[in-house]
């Protein structure tokens, strides 16, 4: 007997990936060029599957924040927020946070995972239910199990499927929290959040939504689908990241609520972890207010996105969703997916792959995320070498791509 032996499937799936070819979940970039350019060894490859939505993590004004931040307060915090981990800066970046969102409140976590721990499982618990779109992120439901709440999964973007499972609850049983995602990493689709209000706002639950893929890139000043969709108001809890269109590492939750400050002494994810580094929230400070400044980036990544798409669907390649900043195809099965992601890299492009049993549906597929940073010309070489591996597949002649 091993500890390790429960791994064995796992270990023959992971042997069955990587043979004769890269190891997908083990990339590593030798050096970062720009936002939309790095190295593996000397090969130069065009990123386009980093979430780096509004390619702000090589702005001299962001770099420069990082810099002054190290410099002002140390490399590392070296302890909690409750403790002594928050610095001018957290505070300065929830206060700020909470302007942009126009909330009350704002609290500023260590990474995007924690945010969902620490708001998922700090305000719910045991005798309160939980209910889920079946395809949140991982995150969401870790937070969940955290929290010793019940959890009910209803049927993804089906607001009919969440009102049929909350109308067989009891009403005044329990504390109700319902949480969906602005954009859905893996499909690139996006949530009717409206619809979704109205079904909560019938049932008195709370609403949380994750827009850690849609904040930046979505609604008139970029706060996300629920802004776009015109409900941000009636949405109890927003929860994201700094990590993807905000240049930075960490994470944030906004809220109304009058006692939303309360989280802080109640959820572990906050108070058990050491805080993000100044240079991170200097980051993401200095990445936030470009996004103020720039409300054009918004209308550059999704140009891009629509090229890419528009390419993509051209070329006969099967779409999971309408155009966003996250376009994936589906490659059918999950041998002619890694195959297919390595003749990509080959050619010089980087993309996600993505397999059982980490996708919805148990689809193999290739995810692009597409950049405000991008060229026309780096999405048109994203196309192009989409098409020529499809073809050497197809002709059996794969060695001659790259
Ligand atoms: N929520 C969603 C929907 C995500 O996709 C992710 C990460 N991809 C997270 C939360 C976690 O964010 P972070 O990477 O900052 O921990």
């Amino acid at each position: 007997m091993d500890l390790f032996d429960k791994f064995k499937p796992l270990a023959a799936a992971y042997a069955d990936l990587t043979h004769g070819g890269r190891d997908p979940f083990g990339v590593a970039f030798d050096r970062i060029l720009s936002p939309t350019v790095g190295m593996i060894g000397d090969r130069e490859v065009i990123l386009a599957g980093t979430n780096n939505y509004l390619g702000l993590t090589f702005e001299p004004e962001v770099i420069a924040a990082a810099q002054e931040g190290a410099a002002r307060y140390g490399t590392g915090t070296t302890g909690s927020r409750i403790a002594n981990g928050t610095y001018g800066p957290h505070r300065a970046l929830e206060a700020e946070m909470a302007a942009h969102f126009g909330m009350a409140g704002a609290i500023v976590f260590t990474t995007g995972y924690q945010a969902n721990l620490a708001a998922v499982a700090g305000l719910a618990g045991p005798g309160d239910q939980v209910f889920i779109d079946a395809d949140c992120h991982a995150s969401i439901y870790d937070a969940c199990k955290l929290s010793g709440a019940e959890i009910i999964r209803f049927a993804h973007n089906d607001p009919k499927s969440l009102d049929r499972r909350l109308g067989r609850t009891d009403p005044n049983a329990s504390n109700k929290l319902v949480i969906v995602e602005g954009l859905y990493s893996m499909f690139g689709d996006i949530a009717p959040i409206a619809e979704f209000v109205a079904v909560k706002n019938k049932h008195n639950a709370y609403l949380m939504v994750d827009e850690a893929h849609s904040f930046g890139t979505f609604g008139a000043r970029g706060l996300g689908v629920s802004e776009a969709d015109g409900v941000l108001d009636k949405v109890d809890f927003i929860v994201g990241t700094f990590s993807k269109s905000l240049a930075g590492i960490g994470g944030f939750a906004v809220s109304n609520h009058p006692q939303f400050n309360l989280l802080r002494l109640a959820a572990r994810a906050y108070m058990f972890t050491a805080s993000s580094s100044a240079a991170s929230v200097e980051a993401t400070r200095a990445a936030l207010k470009l996004i103020q400044a720039r409300p054009a980036l918004k209308d550059k990544v999704w140009a891009n996105a629509r090229r890419l798409h528009k390419g993509l669907t051209d070329a006969g390649f099967a779409l999971f969703a309408p155009a966003s900043p996250v376009v994936a195809a589906d490659m059918g099965d999950p041998a002619k997916a890694a195959v297919f992601w390595n003749a990509l890299l080959s050619a010089g492009v980087y993309v996600n792959l993505a397999m059982p049993p980490g996708t919805p549906n148990s689809k193999s597929l290739l995810r692009c995320s597409v950049s405000a940073a991008h060229t026309p010309e780096q999405i048109d070489r994203v196309v192009a070498s989409f098409i020529a591996v499809d073809r050497a597949i197809k002709a059996n002649t794969l060695a001659a791509v790259g």
